[in-house]
């Protein structure tokens, strides 16, 4: 989706309300643009006495001072002043309202993106999340797609200073169109030299910000890499290198300060020398009454340049977006993101009746050739659990993530009774799937919120119950506020057996069907081991499972060990079959046992 593509997607989704802001701001132009116009005759009958009796001011003029005739002298002071007070009062209230639609206008875009973008990120599939760093993603909700909902604000202020420019420029016409000329021609020329200086400064700042990326990362990296630092002898180095940084950091602050503080007095002086062509033209120009005329067209002038100045702004505010609309367009586009294809009449997962069935299963990540797995066969009979064994890499968490669906095979399929995986409501068949990963997410809440996480209605007793079934409810009573604690972020507060007992909690009460299990218990101890052990072993009875086994346990009790190398299956049958086989999974086994037989805990990972 192109950048404007992207802004007119997202128009057209408030018209009424791009119409009324849009109207109100032409409006509070116009009345702008009327106030002054009502001026000019005030400010000629009050000041000029004779003027128009002798037919010196312009012809315009006299037609709108005629406007006023029927009123008598005495009357029609009062009566130009009330229209002028009157048009004021109706420019500040439409200018007011123009604001606040525009803002709301703004805010509402905005919010439809973020919206946009937070769908896409619960849709997307989970490579997205391999591909982007966080801090990105949270750059492109937070600031770029704000950015770019102010890009139609931008615009919609652009036509009202426009409209206000030439309501003014109108007004100059009719007082002296000479004048006026030779007055845009030398705005023109201030426009210009300011455009000048604008688009050095926007060099400048890109440049600025690139070093003082750059010097944020070097610093960063002294921080993290301080070990190593001294290890290597390498002080002296990184220290020249953050210092050429900070002097280049220097020496662009400094041509940037030398170009903004430039430009004030710059246009300052232009604005004198654009005065004193003007009032010396004006001389010449206004034979009688040059005074009064003058003085009604510096007026009208003085109140059309900050309109310039403001267009001059939004001009500049618009450049420096674009960059946040091209990465906002990017983000947003479904099209260039991977998404799991949805079927349009799936089928409602209740219950495993037979097994899951692996059928020449293939998959390569998205926007990458390389064969992750490649023909995968397996059968995994209900009730029964297929542990996965082999080096690190060789597809045995790819194979897992299939069959939670994160992502679909590339070719062969997956099916469930027979059923391709693709053809069940992905709902109902997650609500039957229990996941007990290494790194399991906690939530910053409390623990009954952690175990309860997705689940609408749970009782107090399935609460206790679970807690009890997984080990962890002695721990939680220990707690201050029992379930109601709070753990901190991602569980801090919690031990790395306890995190993982309060994992296997929020498995075991949901009841899960279907059971992945990426069990590691290397980091921890003996008796949080044995703890978590014993829990993962409640929740596995009667279960089907398919687990990435570091276990002995779970090896000698699977009903089939698949042993993966290279995202192949090269050995499959029971602990006792393989061992028989002296084959690749009797080398790994004594190689590994060999080392380990005292924790009997086989960790190939
Ligand atoms: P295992 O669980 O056996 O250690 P994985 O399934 O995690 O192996 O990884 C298998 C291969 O897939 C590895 O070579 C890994 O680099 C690659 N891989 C994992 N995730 C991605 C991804 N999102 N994009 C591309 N390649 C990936």
């Amino acid at each position: 989706m192109s950048s404007k593509k992207l802004i007119l997607k997202y128009a057209l989704k408030y018209p009424f309300l791009i119409l009324l802001t849009f109207v109100l701001g032409c409006g509070a132009a116009l009345f702008n643009g009327i106030s002054t116009a009502l001026i000019v005759p005030l400010l000629l009958g009050a000041l000029s006495g004779n003027l128009l009796e002798t037919g010196k001011a312009p012809g315009v003029l006299q037609h709108l001072m005629a406007l006023f005739d029927n009123f008598s002298s005495q009357s029609k002071p009062f009566v130009m002043f009330g229209l002028v007070f009157l048009a004021i009062v109706l420019k500040n209230i439409t200018g007011y309202f123009s604001s606040i639609s525009s803002g709301h206008l703004s805010r509402c875009l905005a919010n439809r993106m973020k919206l946009d973008g937070i769908r896409l990120l619960l849709d997307v599939d989970l490579d997205f999340y391999a591909k982007h760093k966080n801090g990105d993603i949270m750059s492109h909700l937070s600031y770029d797609l704000t950015q770019t909902a102010g890009t139609i604000q931008t615009g919609i202020l652009i036509v009202r200073t426009v409209v206000s420019i030439l309501t003014h420029l109108g007004i100059l016409i009719l007082i002296s169109w000479q004048l006026t000329l030779i007055s845009t021609g030398l705005l023109a020329i201030v426009f210009l030299c300011n455009q000048a200086f604008l688009n050095f400064s926007k060099n400048l700042g890109k440049e600025a910000s690139e070093v003082s990326k750059k010097y944020s990362n070097k610093i960063l990296e002294i921080i993290m890499a301080n070990r190593l630092i001294r290890t290597v002898k390498t002080e002296h180095k990184e220290f020249q290198i953050a210092k050429k940084l900070t002097l280049y950091l220097e020496n662009v602050q400094f041509r940037l300060q030398a170009n903004d503080q430039a430009i004030a007095p710059i246009n300052e002086v232009l604005g004198v020398i654009i005065l004193l062509v003007i009032v010396l033209s004006g001389r010449h120009l206004f034979s009688g009454g040059t005074a009064v005329l003058l003085m009604t067209y510096l007026l009208v002038l003085y109140k059309l340049l900050p309109f310039v100045n403001n267009l001059n702004q939004a001009r500049n505010q618009l450049a420096k977006r674009t960059f946040s609309i091209d990465v906002a367009a990017d983000f947003l586009n479904r099209e260039n993101k991977p998404f799991m294809v949805k079927h349009p009449q799936p089928h409602r997962y209740t219950q495993l009746e037979k097994g899951i069935a692996f059928e020449n299963v293939s998959f390569s990540y998205p926007d990458s050739q390389q064969l992750i797995l490649d023909g995968i066969d397996l059968w995994l009979p209900k009730g029964k659990t297929i542990a996965l064994v082999g080096f690190s890499g060789a597809g045995k968490s790819t194979l897992a993530d299939l069959l939670a669906r994160f992502y679909d095979p590339s070719s062969g399929r997956i099916t469930i009774d027979g059923i391709d995986l693709r053809d069940y409501d992905s709902t109902s068949y997650r609500s039957a799937m229990g996941i007990v990963s290494q790194d399991t997410f906690l939530f910053n809440n409390s623990v009954a919120h952690n175990i309860t996480y997705g689940l609408d209605k749970v009782t107090n007793e399935q609460l206790i119950e679970a807690a009890k079934l997984a080990n962890a409810y002695e721990f939680i009573m220990e707690l201050p506020q029992g379930f109601d604690t709070q753990i901190g972020d991602r569980g801090v507060m919690l031990s790395g057996g306890q995190r993982q007992r309060l994992a296997i909690a929020r498995a075991l009460i949901r009841h899960p069907d279907i059971l992945i299990l990426d069990e590691a218990t290397s980091a921890l101890d003996t008796a949080s081991e044995r703890l978590v052990q014993q829990a993962i072993d409640k929740l596995c009875e009667n279960r089907t499972i398919l687990a990435i086994a570091h276990r002995l346990s779970t090896i000698e009790k699977a009903y089939q060990i698949a042993v993966m190398e290279r995202g192949r299956i090269v050995e499959l049958g029971s602990h006792s079959e393989l061992l028989a086989r002296h084959g690749y999974y009797a080398r790994l086994y004594s190689l590994q046992f060999s080392d380990r037989a005292s924790e009997a805990n086989l960790s190939y990972r």
